[in-house]
């Protein structure tokens, strides 16, 4: 059967427009609905409407507004908008989406939502996140590296630990059936022993691209920006890119390939990589 991944959020995870930013892309994208960039977030959607969500950004009504654009998921009976979801880490575009799957909002009943054990920790450590717990509405599943997920027959999810800043919780990168990774969020390619391995293994990376280079960040120490910069990674995995697709993704409203016309993207697309843009379709 036919199965799509989705990317329903491109944005970094305060995406574009960025709230209380004024600066002219965010201006911009406030009144021009083709530049808007919603919160990190992924899909994979099989042709009889099952859903399983990677990530659950701030913008996840808006997402569920794209999906119900697409014949297999507006045929979903009702009940759970998702068959089952994965958090990648705590941080906010992430997963305080889940707020809307409270009694609130959409009152999911036993959602499976798949975490590392020091997620679901935090998830059902804390207020209000502890309330989806305890009433039922999501029921924490393991996915740490040695715990490989099943969402449904067919579909086999995989999780590795990634360098990304902890406050919270640990990160973790996914695979899904071996050819598709997803990491929107790392430190730096080079703290990731197993990159260029896990790279070499898939034949779909969608990867971390928050910043495009130091400049855009002037004043900002460097020891504080937890992402690696795109002029760095198109050379960092320049064999790589030979023989994959590397699609990058996760742009901060800063990022100048956020405007696909703009000189950096093209730069990104003659160095062989792709630039995510809002549902960007990959067959699985
Ligand atoms: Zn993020
Ligand atoms: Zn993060």
């Amino acid at each position: 059967m036919a199965c799509t991944l989705y990317i329903l959020g491109s944005g970094q995870d305060g995406g574009l427009p960025q709230f209380g930013s004024r600066m002219a892309p965010d201006m911009a994208a406030r009144v021009d609905p083709l530049a808007v960039r919603l919160g990190p977030s992924i899909c994979v959607l099989e042709g009889d409407g099952r859903c399983f969500l990677i990530d659950v950004s701030p913008d996840i009504k808006e997402q569920e507004s794209r999906l119900l654009t697409l014949p297999a998921y507006a045929a979903r009976k009702p009940g759970n908008p998702f068959d089952a979801a994965l958090l990648t880490h705590a941080h906010m575009g992430h997963y305080v989406g889940l707020a809307h799957f409270g009694r609130e909002a959409a009152n999911t009943r036993g959602l499976p939502v798949f975490c590392t054990d020091n997620m679901a920790a935090f998830l059902s450590g804390n207020a209000p996140w502890d309330q989806l717990v305890s009433l039922g509405n999501i029921e924490l599943r393991p996915a740490g590296p040695a715990q490989p997920i099943s969402p449904w027959p067919g579909l086999n999810v995989r999780t590795m630990p990634v360098p990304h800043r902890g406050e919270y919780t640990d990160t973790v990168g996914v695979s899904l059936n071996e050819d598709v990774l997803y990491v929107p969020d790392i430190d730096d390619w080079r703290k990731w022993p197993a990159a260029r391995e896990e790279i070499g293994r898939h034949s779909v990376c969608i990867l971390d691209g928050t910043f495009f280079s130091r400049d855009e960040l002037p004043g900002r120490d460097l020891k504080e920006i937890s992402h690696p910069f795109i002029e760095d990674t198109i050379e960092f995995f320049a064999k790589e890119v030979k023989s994959r697709r590397i699609i990058l993704t996760h742009f901060n409203h800063s990022n100048p390939v956020c405007d696909p016309a703009s000189p950096q993207a093209r730069r990104v697309i003659d160095a062989g990589f792709e630039l995510a843009q809002e549902m960007t379709a990959v067959s699985l």
